[in-house]
């Protein structure tokens, strides 16, 4: 799997683009809809699917353009599917005053779906916390943490939905997978989730 970040000018959201085969995944589209296409057929690839990792306005501000550009079907977390509809929970109305919705998704992800992504695949971990239906996506040697995980913290729990007794779970979740692995977090660098399980406050025990 070839991945290739993104990370937006304003807010400094990560966007991700996973290749394997001919076939791309957009990975919360927060800006430029056009450089996923365009980075895309630069891979030799064309735009399977968008993949939100949670329904928060800040990884999806593109997400309208893109499903235009690409015609490609969302992906989203069963606990999230709301979001779209609901601007309260995306937060686009305490962020930016506005009551911005989108079509519903193609496919809603639960805990051990598998997405095919050319000669790959992708396997979906819920990790409800910082949103009800927050998802991490696992492939070969990484793994896509939205705003569950980030390098030596976590996401917030106290927006609409979030609940911390769900976030530890999912943490607790996560320290059971391949240490090596690669975290690609929605905020932030990128990083290993052994650097995490041994220093993250969050999942060493110390918070
Ligand atoms: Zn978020």
């Amino acid at each position: 799997m070839k991945i290739i970040e993104r990370i937006s000018d304003g807010l400094e959201s990560n966007s991700y683009l996973l290749v394997s085969g001919g076939e791309s995944a957009a990975v919360d589209p927060s800006e430029d809809a056009g450089w996923f296409v365009s980075e895309s057929l630069h891979c030799g690839a064309e735009v399977r699917y968008i993949i939100l990792t949670h329904g928060h306005y800040d990884h999806m501000l593109a997400l309208g353009e893109l499903r235009s550009l690409a015609g490609a079907p969302l992906l989203i977390g069963e606990g999230d599917s709301d979001c779209l509809a609901d601007p309260h929970r995306s937060l686009f109305r305490m962020a930016w005053g506005r009551n911005k919705v989108f079509d519903p998704a193609e496919r809603t992800l639960r805990d051990g779906d598998r997405i095919i992504l050319g000669e790959e695949e992708i396997r979906v971990i819920s990790t409800p916390g910082h949103t009800p239906g927050s998802c991490c996506f696992l492939f070969d040697r990484g793994i896509v943490t939205g705003d569950t995980l980030f390098d030596m913290s976590v996401g917030r729990c106290d927006f609409p939905g979030g609940n911390e007794s769900d976030l530890r779970s999912s943490l607790v979740r996560l320290t059971q997978l391949d240490r090596d692995l690669t975290i690609y977090p929605g905020h932030g660098p990128t990083s290993t989730l052994e650097r995490q399980i041994m220093f993250n406050p969050f999942m060493n025990g110390e918070l």
